[in-house]
């Protein structure tokens, strides 16, 4: 892999979900209540909903039901704010954020979890200040690069300089999409092979991120 030259970064687009905490959500169930309730709307079969986001944008269009979309999106507000009480920090990711707003590295969540579930997480576990990108902020979420243009813009920085740090090829995607350098840790449902195919960094966890800036 070509070196990954971080010396220029002044801000950083986290995730939130794998990268900084687990949250413990049972998708399968969650995609079985949103399964549900577009049936009831009239969608007997809304395909995979895969990833559920798209999914669910594209069956309310189908039935040109917003109101549906609302309710569904609902549902995963309800499963992402419960998660967040029982939310686990991950190795190494407060101190790793500490330590870059220390460096002066403006900091920044972009998730596709709402916005209260990411709120609470990082109030739990006494994080730095952060700006939040969080779902309900995009009309495009990951992999689409819209909440990475926005940080760029908020935070006046090229891409070069805005470091993407996440869990999921959706991160890195998002990243080579916005031109922006991205570490990844695969704590998660990415494989490490994946991470690094999208052109991510891959670190075991985020003890050693600082170190990379300097
Ligand atoms: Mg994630």
């Amino acid at each position: 892999m070509r070196p990954l030259d971080l010396r220029g970064v002044r801000a950083a687009a986290v995730d939130l979900d794998g990268t900084l905490v687990r949250l413990s959500i049972d998708y399968d169930a969650l995609r079985g209540r949103v399964r549900a309730l577009l049936a009831d709307a009239g969608d007997a079969d809304p395909g995979e909903l895969r990833p559920l986001l798209a999914g669910i944008d594209a069956a309310a269009r189908r039935l040109g039901r917003p109101d549906v979309r609302d309710r569904a999106l609902a549902l995963i507000d309800e499963a992402e704010t419960r998660a967040a009480a029982d939310a686990t920090l991950l190795p190494g990711a407060r101190e790793a954020m500490l330590a870059l707003a220390e460096r002066k590295v403006r900091l920044a969540i972009f998730s596709r979890t709402c916005r209260a579930a990411v709120l609470a997480c990082l109030e739990r576990f006494a994080f730095p200040p952060m700006e939040v990108v969080a779902r309900e902020d995009v009309a495009r979420p990951k992999p689409h690069p819209e909440a990475l243009l926005r940080l760029q813009r908020a935070f006046d920085v090229p891409a070069a300089a805005l470091l993407v740090v996440g869990d999921h090829v959706y991160d890195a995607q998002a990243a080579r999409a916005a031109g922006c350098p991205c570490v990844a840790v695969p704590t998660g449902v990415s494989t490490r092979a994946a991470l690094a195919a999208e052109g991510a960094l891959v670190l075991d966890t985020l003890d050693r991120l600082p170190e990379l800036l300097s």
